[in-house]
């Protein structure tokens, strides 16, 4: 683990304030649910999997689970990312993970029920970048479908890993709807508990060749304020009131 002192410094230098957001359904509202499967979560599933258990990571499944389960009584709308990989095609500088086919690249059992939901899109993403991930061949985006199908005013994003999928997903989204292209998208939130990233302590990652460093509640908290530096709200906290409309 990388040490108190230098956690505590780079949060004291980049601190990220963190807001409360309260859903009451007066805003047209999406969740999106960033590569929660096997091969990124559950202890053992891959190379890119936990070893051991994690309490960052099952934290961020458990809040996912918690927030899915109120939108999909709700019936609004909800869009899950599911990286997966042709056998043949390697994502470097990644090992092999997430083969399609493999339970890797299935979401994690405390959300499979998602696959029967009527209000979910499911999408599986062959690259970092889920908003990219869902370019079709016709030069169409399923992601910007949905949102304009729903007529999406907020999203809240939860997933992993903070700092690389979910960041990059909700920095070409900002963009996108920066550029016009997420009418009528307003707000990208990123709700803290409900992310994670992966724990590559320095001491470990010295000794495997080409290898970066990558401690995990630094690199989950660089991930959070790259988000909010790019303007995504970030808060700590989501609640829900009956709609006033
Ligand atoms: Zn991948």
């Amino acid at each position: 683990m990388a040490s108190r002192k230098a956690i505590d410094l780079v949060k004291n230098e980049l601190p990220v304030d963190e807001e409360s957001v309260v859903f009451s359904g007066d805003l047209r509202t999406g969740l999106v649910l960033v590569d929660i499967v096997n091969g990124f979560c559950t202890v053992g599933a891959g190379n890119l999997a936990p070893r051991v258990p994690d309490k960052q990571i099952s934290g961020m499944v458990d809040e996912s689970i918690q927030l899915a389960k109120v939108f999909c009584e709700k019936k609004w709308p909800v869009f899950a990312f599911l990286d997966s990989h042709h056998p043949d095609v390697l994502e470097p500088p990644y090992p092999p993970h997430c083969i399609i086919g493999t339970d890797e690249s299935n979401l994690v059992p405390g959300l499979q029920w998602l696959e029967n939901e009527s209000n979910v899109t499911l999408r599986r993403k062959d690259c970092i970048d889920g908003f990219l991930g869902s370019f079709e061949n016709d030069g169409s985006n399923v992601f910007v479908d949905w949102v304009k199908t729903h007529q999406i005013e907020v999203i809240v994003v939860v997933g992993i890993c903070t700092d690389v999928c979910v960041l990059d997903f909700v920095c070409s989204t900002l963009s996108a709807r920066n550029r016009g292209y997420l009418k009528p998208l307003k707000d990208v939130i990123v709700y803290s508990g409900g992310c994670a990233t992966f724990d590559l302590p320095l001491h470990v990652a010295k000794d495997i060749p080409g290898a970066l460093a990558h401690p995990q509640e630094l690199m989950h908290h660089v991930g959070l304020y790259m988000a909010k530096s790019r303007g995504a709200i970030v808060v700590s906290e989501v609640s829900f009131t009956p709609s006033k409309k």
